[in-house]
């Protein structure tokens, strides 16, 4: 999951790309509402964390922009803890959360977890597909009910592939889910971790659309109750 986020407070910022990277995320760290704007006009993120105070151009100004091209994007906001009056403006604007600041880390966490499953329309907290069950908040997959060690990426990799399942996802949204700006990729990086992911979960689990991207093939149990 790649998120992107807004906050000049270097503090702050530098902590949270630590810990957010930490939990496993792709991080993109911007310090004024101007360069997110553009940002956002061009890259697609999974989900958004905003400071509303910004140089340049407002926290709500860049949401209001966001909403108004049509972008759906999860957005959380970050206050101060006396500017009632902001959280409500941010709410109204399209924001679908907030905190106040000071936070804990753990708690911005689960309600990222939380924001990213209603987002995709999930009511359980899990990831089920066929015999894999993927836990977001554990960070842990298991197939027929024994754990599987997966590096960062391959959970990333495969927790947007199920998040997805029946839908064939392109490779440079795979990329651009996978690594943040400052990232040093190698050019066949995503086959290698889809080659792992494969090895680790079955051969024909993840299928290749040529020139496209890859996909997973929806749980039958799924497209009969649709
Ligand atoms: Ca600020």
């Amino acid at each position: 999951m790649r998120i992107l986020l807004v906050e000049d407070d270097e503090l702050l910022g530098d902590g949270l790309t630590t810990g957010l990277t930490q939990s496993g995320y792709a991080i993109d760290w911007l310090k004024d509402g101007a360069s997110a704007d553009q940002a956002l006009k061009s890259e697609t993120f999974d989900l958004i964390v905003l400071d509303l105070g910004l140089p340049k151009l407002s926290g709500i100004t860049v949401l209001q922009n966001l909403r108004s091209r049509g972008t759906t994007t999860p957005v959380l906001i970050l206050t101060a803890r006396e500017s009632v009056e902001d959280r409500v403006k941010g709410l109204d604007n399209g924001a679908d959360d907030y905190l106040t600041k000071p936070f804990d880390l753990d708690e911005l966490c689960a309600r990222l977890r939380a924001l990213q499953r209603r987002f995709s329309s999930r009511a359980e907290p899990t990831l089920t597909h066929k015999n894999i069950i993927l836990d977001p908040a554990s960070h842990t997959v298991s197939l027929n009910g024994e754990m599987i060690n997966v590096s960062r990426r391959e959970f990333a990799l495969l927790h947007k592939l199920l998040e997805n399942s029946g839908r064939v996802i392109s490779r440079e949204h795979l990329m651009q889910t996978l690594y943040g700006w400052g990232d040093d990729v190698d050019s066949n990086a995503l086959e290698v971790h889809i080659h792992n992911l494969r090895k680790k979960f079955g051969q024909d689990f993840i299928q290749t659309i040529r020139g496209i991207g890859y996909i997973v093939e929806p749980n039958n149990e799924n497209t009969e109750n649709k």
